[in-house]
């Protein structure tokens, strides 16, 4: 007999189902894996709205997630059924230019877990072997759906290198955001400072590191961000909503010789205003971060399980599966919420 699990799949723009399907088999050098939370994130809507490329419809969305392996597939020698796992969600070809420097993210057959191969939001997920990370015990499997953003999190706070000392500005407290104030933390920024409208979000803001948080509807963000720097402005700005307005203002406020990181994803086809002149005069650095792979795996891992980074602190709601797709769509409008995550019993 067949048998079937519940998945919250996107058959087309807009159009999200709750599905019944067949559960997955693991095929050889994979896992079957019955999930236990799976984290919402902003990318999940993005996909929905066909902002972002989901080229195999139906997909079952869902990429932060964590569980137990229930079965293993031939050859899979290393996993045994039990074990308590999260997956790195990037799979890539091994082969290509881009994968023999150790750069799979820019393979051109790269697959993401829950974006273009079905992700977690359902009952069970396969996944590669050898993308899987057995968990210590010292990490939950609640905590360890947070690995994979805060993974990326680390990915693009490698990129930008925050030097002991520096004043860091970090536009928008989503759930990127608050990692980033953490992380900045970490690495010894001197002063963070995070511009969120959210009056709760600035609040958690304090709580994840932040030294001063503005509001910047009803601040003056330039003129506080001078107040604190010498009027120079801050050495970097991480832009973590991914919208036009606030990539603008990044350029404006990072002072001469700063950095900027690009980490808020931007609908594909937007466009901003840029001079090249500010970049030339003001000796600006630019990065951007796409996404975590590699070993800011096993360090997002090593930074929950060591009680050094807190993911309840951004985790504010729990919702059951079948809740998935209202959780998805409450993205859009719903600010009073920092963070779901789907709790799959
Ligand atoms: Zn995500
Ligand atoms: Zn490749």
């Amino acid at each position: 007999m067949v048998q079937t699990m519940l998945a919250a799949r996107l058959h087309g723009p807009g159009e999200l189902r709750m599905d019944s399907i067949e559960i997955p088999l693991p095929k050889p050098d994979e896992v079957l894996i019955k999930v236990h939370r799976t984290g919402i994130c902003g990318t999940d809507l993005h996909i929905v709205k066909g902002n972002f490329p989901a080229p195999n419809l139906p997909l079952t969305l869902g990429h932060e997630f964590s569980g137990t392996i229930v079965e293993v597939g031939s050859g899979v020698s290393s996993l045994a059924v039990g074990a308590r796992v999260v997956a790195d969600i990037n799979i890539a070809c091994g082969t290509c230019d881009f994968c023999r420097k150790g750069a799979k993210l820019f393979c051109p057959a790269v697959r993401q877990l829950g974006v273009h191969d079905a992700g977690a939001l359902a009952e069970f997920i396969v996944a590669p072997a050898q993308n899987i990370y057995v968990l210590p015990e010292s990490i939950s499997l609640d905590s360890a759906a947070y690995v994979e953003p805060l993974a990326c999190a680390i990915h693009g706070q490698d990129r930008i290198a925050i030097q002991t000392g520096e004043t860091v500005l970090i536009i928008g407290g989503g759930p990127m955001g608050l990692a980033h104030a953490a992380l900045a933390k970490l690495q010894g920024a001197a002063q963070i400072i995070v511009s969120e409208p959210d009056s709760h979000r600035r609040e958690i803001a304090f709580q994840m590191g932040a030294d001063i948080t503005v509001d910047p509807i009803n601040e003056n963000l330039d003129a506080i961000l001078k107040s604190k720097t010498n009027n120079i402005g801050p050495d970097v700005v991480i832009e973590a909503v991914g919208s036009i307005p606030t990539y603008e203002a990044s350029v404006a406020l990072v002072r001469r010789g700063g950095r900027i990181l690009a980490y808020g994803a931007a609908p594909q086809d937007a466009n901003m205003q840029l001079r090249p002149f500010d970049i030339y005069a003001k000796e600006l650095t630019i990065v951007g971060s796409y996404a975590g792979t590699y070993d800011t795996w096993p360090r997002a891992i090593n930074l929950i399980a060591a009680g050094r980074f807190n993911p309840s602190l951004i985790v504010d709601t729990i919702r059951p599966l079948s809740e998935a797709i209202a959780a998805i769509t409450s993205l859009e409008n719903d600010r009073s919420i920092v963070k779901i995550h789907i709790q799959i019993p």
